[in-house]
């Protein structure tokens, strides 16, 4: 699977994206991440991307045309990857574009699950007021919000979005880290609470059944202790 971030602050993916299971899935080749400088596709030598508001008000809204240009670009590069694999006989290229945005729709598992079956996620970072809507009506396929708050740029849920949906594809996770049956695998679940050594501490003590050896009664308190959100 290919991620493509479109943002003005490509250095902020540096750290994250080189740790742990998501730097592991590229090392395998399992996905690849791809961070595009949208100041690169600017037109003029200062490499303005943002312009002030059409009605006035405070703050920069990030123009169209340089995300239009760069997605114009990736949907080239794609297809031309996507020719070769078909005239290879392999899966052909399926991309979905996402815009983020506080007022988007809000971005649950069910939705990890579901890109995750495409080959191409591009994904937009807004920043400052946010980003010229006609990015939204004719450009992206979708906005997403990652909860209800606001914060400063689409990374945070750029690298929300990557780590979710990476996570899910097979063979990312090792058995040990396996998603099968943790919070949300199922509709509404929420895991077990979870413990390890010392079985006490400070006279905090583990649940005696989960020192017990006995499955049966482990998998019962576990099904117990699970909860259903609502
Ligand atoms: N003026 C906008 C508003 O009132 O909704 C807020 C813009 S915010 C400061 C700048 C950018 O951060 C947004 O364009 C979006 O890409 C991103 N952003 C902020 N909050 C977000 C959220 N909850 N979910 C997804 N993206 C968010």
């Amino acid at each position: 699977m290919n991620f493509h971030v479109i943002t003005i602050f490509p250095k902020i993916f540096d750290s994250y994206f080189s740790e742990s299971i998501v730097n592991r899935a590229q090392k395998s080749g399992k996905i690849r991440i791809k961070i595009h400088n949208l100041r690169d596709f600017a037109k003029d030598r200062h490499k303005t991307v943002d312009d002030t508001p059409y009605g006035g008000g405070a703050g920069m809204v990030l123009k169209i045309e340089p995300i239009y240009d760069c997605l114009r670009f990736l949907k080239s590069k794609i297809k031309s990857t996507a020719a070769a694999k078909a005239l290879a006989g392999k899966q052909n290229s399926i991309t979905r574009i996402i815009l983020f945005s506080a007022k988007g729709k809000k971005y649950t598992q069910a939705d990890a699950k579901r890109l995750a079956k495409y080959r191409n996620l591009i994904l937009i970072c807004g920043r400052y007021e946010g980003v010229d809507e006609r990015v939204v009506k004719y450009l992206a396929d979708e906005e997403v919000s990652i909860g209800d708050y606001v914060l400063t740029g689409g990374e945070i849920p750029a690298m929300a979005i990557v780590d979710s949906v990476a996570r899910l594809i097979p063979g990312v996770l090792g058995n040990k880290e396996s998603s099968k049956n943790e919070s949300f695998s199922k509709k509404n679940y929420l895991e077990h609470p979870q413990y390890t050594k010392p079985a006490e501490f400070q006279k905090m003590k583990v649940p005696s059944v989960l020192l017990s050896g006995n499955h049966k009664r482990i998998d019962e308190w576990r099904r117990k202790n699970s909860k259903s959100k609502n």
